[in-house]
C-alpha cells in the first residue's frame, strides 16, 4: 500500500506504553511509516489514560492538534478515557474515531486489514470506519493479553503484560471501572514469551500491570510466577512494574531477593497518613509502609525505591499532610511521583468534603518534589563508584555516546566506550562516577575493567 504515515501517542501508564508499541509493531509489519506525533501524519493513535482530568485534558489537546495540523488526518482514541466519555472523544471531530478501551486490542487488526483492503486507494477514513464495521460480531474473542510485540520500536527495554483489571476500589480511581476485574496472562504463556524475549538477545523484561499484587494463575501468584520464570529461564533479568505495600509479604521479598530482579520497586503508596488512606480505601496504613520499606531494604543492597503519593485529597488537613511528609523523609524513598488529587467523575472520592483548595495542593506536590529531589541526590551520592549493570537504551555508531538504564533505574551516560557491540536492549557493566550535567541523564559512567 502506499506508505502509510502513523503517529502514536501515548497517556498514563506503562501498559498503556506497552499496548501502544504492540499496536506500532503491527504497522512496521506492514511496511507503514511510524512518523513522531508531532509530525504531519495520515493516521494518529492516541491511546488516553483517565487517571487525572489533567490527563484527559491532554489527550483532548493531543487530539485537537492532530487534527489541526492535516485537515485529512484521522485520529483513532482508544483507552481508559475512550472507555469511560467516548462521547466526549468523539465530539472533538469528524474524523476521530473511539475504540472503547475493552476493544483496544481489536486495533492490533487495523493495520493488516487497511494493507489488504485499502492499499493507499480510496478515503483512509472509511476504510477505517469499513474496518470497524466488520470487526462488529466478532469482538467477544478478543485477547486482552494479544499485545506481546515481537519487535520493541519505542522501547529497549521490553514489556510483558501479565495482568489486568483490578478488583479494588480506592474511592480514587476510576481505572478500576475503566480496566475492568482483575485477570491474568497464564504462567506458562508468561513463560513462553519470557523464553523468546531471552532467546532474541533482551537483558531484561518489565512485568507489568494495573494490579501485579492480583496476579492469579495456574495456582501462582505473582512471587510464584516471578520464582517460577526465574527458575525456568537462564539469564534475563526482571524488573516489576509496581506493587501494592501491603503485599510485600514473605514470599514477595523470597522472589525480590533473588539476583536476577533488578532492586527497584514502585510502591503505590498514595499517602503516608493512616487517616487520610483509611478515606482512600487503601487496605494499609502508614506502619506497613514503613515495614515494607525496611523489608525491601533488608533484602536488596540500596534498592531504588519510588513512592506515587496523592496531595490534597478531600479532608486532608495540614496535620496530616505533615505525617505524610515526616513517612517520606523517614523512609527517604529514591523518587516520589507527586500529584495534586484529582475528582474523577463516578468515583467516591469525587463528592468527599472538604475539598483541599488547589492552590493549598499545589504546594503540597511543589514540597513533596522537593523531598523526591533530595531524596534522588541522595541515592546517586550513595551510588558514586559503584558498579552496576545498564541495558543500553540509545548508541549510535561512530560516536562513543551510549545511554541506558541501570538496574537500579537511574539513567546513565557512558562515556568512553570502545565496546563496538553495544546495541540497544543489550546490557553493559559500568561504574557510576558523577551527576551529569545533560538533561537525558542523571549520571555518568565508566566502563566497568570487564565491560
Ligand atoms: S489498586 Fe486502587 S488505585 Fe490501583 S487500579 Fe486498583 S482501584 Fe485503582
Amino acid at each position: 500500500m502506499t506508505r502509510l504515515r502513523v503517529a502514536f501517542q501515548t497517556l498514563g501508564c506503562k501498559l498503556n506504553q506497552l499496548e501502544t508499541e504492540s499496536v506500532a509493531d503491527t504497522f512496521l509489519d506492514v511496511g507503514a511509516e511510524l512518523v513522531p506525533s508531532h509530525a504531519p501524519a495520515d493516521l494518529y493513535v492516541v491511546n488516553t489514560c483517565t487517571v487525572t482530568s489533567k490527563a484527559e485534558q491532554k489527550a483532548r489537546h493531543d487530539i485537537r492538534a492532530a487534527l489541526a495540523r492535516d485537515p485529512h488526518a484521522i485520529v483513532v482514541a482508544t483507552g481508559c478515557y475512550a472507555q469511560m466519555e467516548p462521547a466526549a472523544l468523539a465530539a472533538l471531530g469528524e474524523r476521530v474515531v473511539v475504540i472503547s478501551g475493552d476493544l483496544k486490542a481489536s486495533l492490533l487488526s487495523l493495520a493488516r486489514w487497511l494493507s489488504d483492503n485499502w492499499q493507499g486507494h480510496g478515503d483512509l477514513f472509511h476504510a477505517v470506519l469499513e474496518w470497524q464495521a466488520a470487526l462488529r460480531g466478532d469482538v467477544s474473542s478478543l485477547d486482552r493479553f494479544a499485545f506481546h510485540p515481537e519487535h520493541f520500536a519505542m522501547h529497549s527495554r521490553p514489556a510483558l503484560k501479565i495482568q489486568e483489571g483490578c478488583n479494588n476500589r480506592c474511592s480514587f480511581c476510576r481505572v478500576c471501572f475503566a480496566r475492568g476485574p482483575s485477570v491474568s496472562l497464564p504462567a506458562r504463556e508468561a513463560l513462553a514469551r519470557v523464553r523468546r524475549l531471552e532467546e532474541a538477545g533482551k537483558a531484561e523484561v518489565v512485568l507489568t500491570g494495573i494490579n501485579l499484587a492480583q496476579y492469579r494463575s495456574d495456582g501462582f501468584d505473582f512471587p510464584g510466577l516471578l520464582s517460577f520464570l526465574t527458575k525456568e529461564t537462564a539469564s534475563i533479568k526482571f524488573r516489576i512494574s509496581s506493587f501494592e505495600p501491603e503485599r510485600i509479604d514473605d514470599a514477595f521479598l523470597a522472589a525480590f531477593a533473588n539476583p536476577r530482579v533488578r532492586p527497584h520497586l514502585h510502591l503505590s503508596v498514595q499517602s503516608g497518613c493512616t487517616d487520610t488512606l483509611r478515606r482512600m480505601a487503601r487496605p494499609y496504613g502508614a506502619e506497613e509502609v514503613r515495614r515494607a520499606v525496611q523489608a525491601l531494604r533488608a533484602v536488596r543492597d540500596d534498592p531504588f525505591l519510588a513512592a506515587d503519593i496523592i496531595a490534597g485529597f478531600p479532608g486532608e488537613t495540614d496535620a496530616e499532610f505533615e505525617t505524610t511528609i515526616d513517612l517520606l523523609s523517614e523512609l527517604e524513598f529514591a523518587w516520589i511521583h507527586a500529584f495534586p488529587f484529582s475528582p474523577r467523575p463516578g468515583t467516591r472520592a469525587a463528592t468527599m468534603l472538604p475539598h483541599v483548595p488547589e492552590r493549598v495542593a499545589g504546594t503540597r506536590v511543589e514540597r513533596l518534589l522537593a523531598l523526591a529531589a533530595c531524596g534522588k541526590a541522595a541515592y546517586i551520592g550513595r551510588w558514586l563508584g559503584r558498579e552496576v549493570e545498564m541495558v543500553v537504551e540509545r548508541a549510535s555508531s561512530g560516536t562513543p555516546r551510549v545511554i541506558g538504564t541501570t538496574e537500579n533505574y537511574l539513567k546513565a551516560e557512558l562515556i568512553g566506550n570502545r565496546n563496538g557491540d553495544l546495541l540497544p536492549g543489550r546490557a553493559v557493566n559500568i561504574v557510576l562516577q558523577g551527576a551529569s550535567k545533560s538533561g537525558d541523564v542523571e549520571m555518568t559512567a565508566r566502563p566497568a575493567d570487564r565491560a
